[in-house]
């Protein structure tokens, strides 16, 4: 585990409240001791798996936990020292603006209290650049999606560089991305980076065909793109002709059983094209994992040596979406890091 925890490693695919580790949300329980939640309620522990499905009432539980802004801050600041202490420098967090009328919480005091969380940690000097992504829930349609946009390009413009993106996620079995469209074209028109969960489930590749056209900066998953997972040679030629790095998420795919096991996951048939992928964890609190674990999983499922590994995490930098000065800080970083690791 020490070369994967010590190896700098870059996430760029992180749900905020799927990220609660067990510390804190035993600290989060206890806040909250009449709603009568448990742990083995908000997270999928070592051999367990759960459908799609249920993996999302998992996140319904959460919210539960999570509804005031003290709970949002606290939640941000200890998923971004958690993902240091693992030796992440880079991280986009992402996270779905929630209102919540019983305790105040609005969606603007959401966005706000992230930004507050990696203000602060910037300020105790923990060593980790962190950027945050509005994600838009697929669930509540175009209305809100547009309204998502709005706020994300208000926070863009003054959160000094913070707010750099949406996320189109939630239940991939509901609405269709048409809908979508008008907000997404806005949202990339004003300078947003896009980052979109393509065909997560078998039956999205009309969808993904027509999000694709955007096209989107990064694609979380992909899963069932490419021919020998059941989509086709024409989705996958308009991934590589915009060079779309891919999200992969390993243990939230065999745990949310998305894939069959971990050696058939797609994070192959893109590898050894050497179309950008990056490794990341999706929800580490919900699927009791590390992004450390998630590279060691990947190499001992794909028979990477340590020096691919090194370059995956490298090639990661590329597909960052804050602005170049930071890819090329993150660059010498790396460069100086590199000799203590071989
Ligand atoms: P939040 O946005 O509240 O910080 O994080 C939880 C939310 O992220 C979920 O309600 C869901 O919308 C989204 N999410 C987390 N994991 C996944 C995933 O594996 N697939 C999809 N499509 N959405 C997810």
């Amino acid at each position: 585990v020490c070369f994967y925890r010590e190896l700098p490693k870059v996430e760029l695919h992180a749900h905020l409240n799927g990220s609660v580790s067990f510390v804190t949300m035993e600290k989060l329980i206890k806040r909250k001791p009449h709603l009568n939640i448990e742990h083995s309620m908000t997270a999928i522990g070592k051999g367990q798996r759960r459908t799609l499905d249920e993996c999302f009432e998992v996140f319904k539980i959460i919210h539960k936990l999570v509804d005031t802004e003290e709970d949002v801050l606290m939640v941000a600041t200890d998923v971004i020292k958690e993902f240091s202490a693992d030796g992440v420098k880079y991280l986009e967090l992402r996270s779905t603006p929630r209102e919540e009328k019983a305790t105040g919480l609005t969606k603007k005091s959401y966005v706000e209290t992230v930004i507050k969380a990696i203000q602060r940690c910037k300020n105790e000097g923990v060593d980790i650049d962190v950027r945050f992504l509005v994600a838009i829930d697929r669930r509540n349609g175009s209305e809100v999606a547009m309204e998502t946009v709005e706020l994300a390009e208000e926070f863009m413009l003054s959160s000094g560089g913070l707010v750099v993106g949406i996320d189109l996620s939630g239940d991939p079995t509901v609405g269709h991305g048409r809908h979508l469209l008008p907000a997404l074209e806005r949202a990339k028109n004003c300078g947003l980076k896009l980052s979109l969960h393509l065909s997560e489930v078998p039956s999205q590749l009309e969808e993904s065909d027509l999000l694709l056209n955007l096209p989107p900066d990064r694609i979380g998953h992909g899963t069932f793109l490419h021919p020998e997972m059941g989509g086709s040679q024409h989705l996958v030629d308009k991934v590589t002709k915009n060079n779309i790095p891919l999200e992969l998420c390993l243990t939230s795919n065999v745990k949310g059983q998305t894939i069959p096991c971990y050696s058939k996951h797609h994070f192959r048939h893109w590898y050894q094209m050497g179309h950008p992928v990056v490794l990341c964890t999706d929800d580490k609190g919900v699927f009791c994992t590390d992004l450390s674990q998630e590279y060691q999983l990947a190499a001992s499922t794909f028979d990477l040596s340590h020096e691919a590994v090194w370059k995956l995490s490298q090639q990661a930098v590329d597909c960052i979406f804050a602005e170049e000065a930071v890819k090329d800080q993150l660059k010498q970083k790396w460069n100086e890091l590199r000799p203590q690791m071989f």
